[in-house]
């Protein structure tokens, strides 16, 4: 990525605590890249509309504008509060349709512990992931029919009669939905999970599924997972399926001594999960885990579950790609309930700002940002999701907290 000492990074405010959190985010970067070098670079802020603000200004008919999508076509990167989504769009979310609308396949998402968080865990330090959530297939994918359609009723009388349905009852009241799980989907994730694995020197990729289940779509992810790290990885990495397959050829004691030596010649070992044993294995050992790449649904409820361990949705920063651009975005929603109240946590969407930094090659002002967070945090002066969960600290506002970050980024 060729990027000049003033790039224009377009930006996309948000509704509900958008208008909160996302000033505190330029501010913070801004205060970052001035500090880190010395003047010599400086963000270009452009804003772009949509959702409620693009409504306002433009029309009903706006909510998702051409020239905000050929905006962020134009310069490949973006970093976005969040978007309200309201009934009678026709869209189902508008997150959702600006995902589909740049292929955004990947869903990119840290889970990162900070001194001082309160989290449920003895241990949440142990805590370093990153999850890879497959962005665009699965039954998140939204292709489904309420109960009683007729499509509903035509899908379940062909899955009867001309698939030999047996298994399912399908009373009438049954509603239908798809889950489509492509090789060519599934590939390009895994892809992208490993690569960066490699390149940032991770341990391990883990695939987590329910293909015992699942056995063609969940199972197929495992699979492909797989056959793509053997054949476009080779000697860089290590799989369980060919531990497994030692096991079988020349015992368990030999497949575990090839997994020992593949770790000890620095390769990449790449090892699958069941989902519902990885839930349970992130609280007990998280420390087996690092590049997590796994299906639309499965990667949603995961990385929930994860941000709960490191301080909850007000600090989980993310990120969706595709091959050519990037959206940087808050996991979190409008937060309506605190909407201009000036009290949400504006870490998630920093965080986010902090891996732009990092993806425009600009690592000296996102160090300066993750060291401020953590001393800030690590200070006790956090918002009021956080010391709601500690209970040993006073609340800071949205600025106050924004203003501390700025303190120490400046120092
Ligand atoms: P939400 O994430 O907005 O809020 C869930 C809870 O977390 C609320 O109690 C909220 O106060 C709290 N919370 C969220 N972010 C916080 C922060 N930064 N600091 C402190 N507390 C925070 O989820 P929701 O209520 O289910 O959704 C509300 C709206 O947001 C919906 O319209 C939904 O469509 C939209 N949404 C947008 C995105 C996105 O833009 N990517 C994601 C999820 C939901």
């Amino acid at each position: 990525l060729e990027v000049p000492d003033r790039p224009i990074i377009p930006f996309i405010e948000g509704d509900g605590i958008g208008v909160d959190v996302t000033p505190a985010m330029r501010r913070v970067v801004d205060a970052a890249v001035a500090k880190a070098y010395g003047g010599a670079r400086a963000i270009v802020w452009r804003e772009l509309l949509a959702g409620q603000k693009a409504v306002a200004e433009l029309g009903a008919d706006q909510i998702l504008p051409e020239a905000t999508l050929a905006a962020i076509r134009e310069h490949h990167v973006a970093i976005k509060g969040p978007l309200e989504t309201p009934v009678g769009t026709g869209m189902r979310s508008l997150n959702v349709a600006l995902r589909q609308e740049l292929d955004l396949y990947v869903c990119q998402r840290p889970v990162r512990y900070f001194r001082g968080t309160p989290s449920p865990l003895r241990e949440p330090e142990k805590v370093d992931m990153v999850i890879f959530r497959e962005n665009s297939e699965d039954i998140y994918a939204g292709i489904e029919w309420p109960a009683e359609s007729p499509e509903a009723r035509r899908l379940i009388a062909f899955l009867r009669e001309e698939m030999g349905v047996r298994k399912i009852r399908f009373p009438e009241s049954s509603a239908i939905g798809i889950k489509p799980v492509s090789r060519e989907g599934s590939e390009r994730l895994i892809r992208r999970a490993i690569a960066y694995a490699l390149a940032q020197g991770k341990p391990s990729v883990t695939l987590v599924h329910k293909g015992n289940i699942m056995k063609f779509t969940e199972g197929g992810f495992r699979d492909w997972g797989y056959a793509l790290a053997e054949r476009e990885f080779g000697e860089q990495v290590f799989t369980w399926r060919q531990k497994t397959a030692l096991a079988k050829s020349e015992g368990k004691a030999a497949a575990e001594a090839a997994e020992k030596a593949a770790v000890a010649a620095g390769k990449l070992i790449v090892k699958d999960v069941i989902a519902d044993n990885f839930l349970q294995q992130i609280l007990l050992r998280p420390e087996l885990y690092s590049v997590v790449a796994t299906l639309n649904l499965n990667g949603d409820y995961l990385s929930d579950a994860l941000a709960a361990e490191v301080g909850g949705i007000g600090m989980a920063p993310g990120a969706n790609l595709s091959d050519s651009h990037a959206i940087f975005e808050a996991t979190h929603g409008t937060a309506p309930d605190i909407a201009g109240l000036g009290r949400a946590n504006p870490s998630s969407l920093i965080l986010s700002a902090v891996m732009l930094l990092e993806h425009i090659g600009w690592p000296e002002a996102a160090e300066r940002i993750l060291a401020a967070m953590e001393a800030t945090i690590g200070a006790g002066e956090v918002t009021a999701d956080l010391a709601a969960l500690r209970g040993d600290v006073p609340a800071l506002s949205t600025a106050e907290f924004t203003a501390a970050l700025c303190r120490r980024v400046e120092a």
